[in-house]
């Protein structure tokens, strides 16, 4: 494999050896992975990427998700560029598709009745905590163990990990994450013991929860875990909000809250919503909540402050309404749900023909594929897991080999453990992966 990297990517290495002396790590995120180092992109269509030393790759990272309509469907860039071409990419006042892209999305999801435009799903995730304590008063945030909410200080990732302490919460200060409690996934009682303990103690905000469980799924919860949390959290007053980054669109256009019939009181919403396009990050929820964005005026109500210089750009909203159009148009949620069946059918064939210590799961067009010889499916077997830095070495060791070997076959994955698909993978372009990955 690495014989692969030096003899093929040569353009690819010395460009990565340049970005080290600029950009920090060479990456511009610390949950990158790109082992031996990124492969600089040129060219990227439907279901194929291209690379600057002339290699082609079939695309399961979907730049972690968001182009579910495949790489730059013309369908969408065509009215961006009309739109840049009229007004520029930012005037700082109102444009008819930040209405348009409300107004569709308002449509399709179950618990958004109005919806507020922001910069990434961190941003978007910070204004919905923020939003929930200003409507409830209430204090504490649960989350549940492992999942990922981007990295503002409050939520950062794997912030506390038993035993192995606080992973990645350096430099930030013990009193930002105060006020958050992690809760392991499918076990209502323990999140039932929380908010009875929170009750007298400030009360419970908000308890924020990834619908398809954490970590998009990889640690996968029940079908009826987010029904038990929508009735706790309506026992104890506190608000439910669903983190749709990933599931919003992917799941289906009515998102996660759709395909499990669970109406969250606020949900959060990036990647698939702008189709890839930047800026691509949304709170949206009940009008009651979402009306204290503007309490303050002119009201006695509380208002919370949430905003953003290019937030809701005129070309991130075009973006945002045609992908939604494309996707309502082409049923994109159900084809590249349909292609992460065959997808995870014949890696099931493949891990069984050879005998391979993994797992591969599916939820639509989100595959999981565990490499690491110990499974995730249960919480017991992750506290044991993540006890064991050894053993959390190994994994990582492991994903990474697992990625590295699957680039050397023409295949873009998530760190070699997750692959999502698209409207562009056809049965034929789903039949070759198979093949390259029966390669590997
Ligand atoms: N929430 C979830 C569930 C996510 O998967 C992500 C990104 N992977 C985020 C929030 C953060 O979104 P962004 O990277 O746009 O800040």
């Amino acid at each position: 494999v690495m014989r692969w990297f030096d003899e093929r990517c040569a353009g690819s290495k010395a460009m990565a050896t340049r970005a080290q002396a600029v950009i920090p790590g060479g990456v511009q995120h610390n949950l990158a992975f790109n082992h031996p180092f990124p492969i600089a992109i040129r060219q990227a269509e439907g279901a194929w990427l291209s690379d600057i030393d002339g290699n082609r790759y079939l695309d399961f990272l979907q730049a972690g998700g968001p182009t579910l309509l495949g790489s730059n469907p013309p369908a969408v860039r065509e009215k961006v560029v009309a739109v840049l071409n009229e007004c520029g990419p930012v005037t700082g006042l109102l444009h008819e598709y930040e209405v348009k892209l409300a107004e569709l999305v308002c449509r399709h999801m179950p618990g958004v009745e109005m919806l507020r435009m922001l910069g990434s799903g961190t941003e978007a995730v910070m204004g919905a905590v923020r939003l929930a304590r200003t409507h409830t008063r209430k204090r504490w945030v649960i989350k549940i163990g492992g999942a990922y909410h981007g990295w503002s200080d409050q939520l950062v990732y794997g912030m506390r990990l038993p035993k192995t302490g606080r992973m990645e919460a350096v430099g930030i200060p013990r009193g930002a994450t105060a006020q958050t409690q992690e809760c392991l996934p499918n076990d209502p009682e323990a999140l039932r013991r929380l908010l009875r303990w929170n009750r007298l103690r400030g009360g419970t905000a908000a308890v924020l929860v990834e619908p398809f469980g954490p970590e998009s799924g990889t640690r996968p919860v029940h079908k009826d875990f987010n029904a038990q949390v929508r009735r706790l959290c309506d026992e104890f007053g506190a608000l439910l909000i669903f983190d749709e980054v990933v599931t919003g669109f992917r799941a289906g256009l009515s998102g996660a809250q759709g395909y499990f019939g669970v109406t969250p009181d606020l949900t959060v919403l990036g990647k698939c919503l702008t189709g890839g396009y930047p800026m691509s990050g949304a709170i949206g929820g009940r009008k009651d909540i979402m009306m204290s964005l503007v309490g303050g005026i002119g009201t006695t109500s509380r208002r919370a402050f949430v905003g953003g210089t290019l937030s809701a750009n005129p070309m991130t909203c075009v973006a945002g309404y045609h992908a939604l159009l494309e996707t309502e148009r082409t049923n994109a949620p159900v084809m590249a749900g349909r292609a992460g069946d065959r997808l995870r059918r014949g890696l099931d064939e493949i891990i069984q023909r050879r005998g391979l210590p993994y797992v591969a799961y599916n939820l639509g067009s989100i595959v999981h594929l565990q490499t690491s010889g110990v499974l995730l499916l249960d919480t017991s077997s992750l506290l044991k897991l993540i006890r064991v830095k050894e053993e959390a070495r190994r994994r990582k060791h492991m994903m990474e080999e697992m990625g590295a070997a699957f680039t050397a076959h023409g295949l873009i994955s998530v760190a070699g453990s997750r692959l999502y698909t698209s409207l562009a993978d056809t049965d034929e372009v789903v039949d070759e992966a198979l093949n390259r990955f029966d390669d590997v």
